[in-house]
């Protein structure tokens, strides 16, 4: 990933990801991983760009 998404930055802020097995989800409503069931997901972190 060497170039600048500025429109995948949004993105990343509505995509959950899976504590166990780090499969990625689209929006918020998602609770229970589509892959392993998993009920811990969490917001993929919001990434401050230095500066
Ligand atoms: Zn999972």
């Amino acid at each position: 990933m060497a170039q600048r998404f500025p429109i995948a930055e949004k993105r990343l802020l509505r995509k959950l990801v899976c504590m166990r097995c780090s499969a990625t989800h689209r929006g918020y409503r998602v609770k229970v991983c589509r892959k392993c069931g998993y009920t811990g997901l969490r917001q993929k972190a919001m990434e401050r760009r230095a500066g």
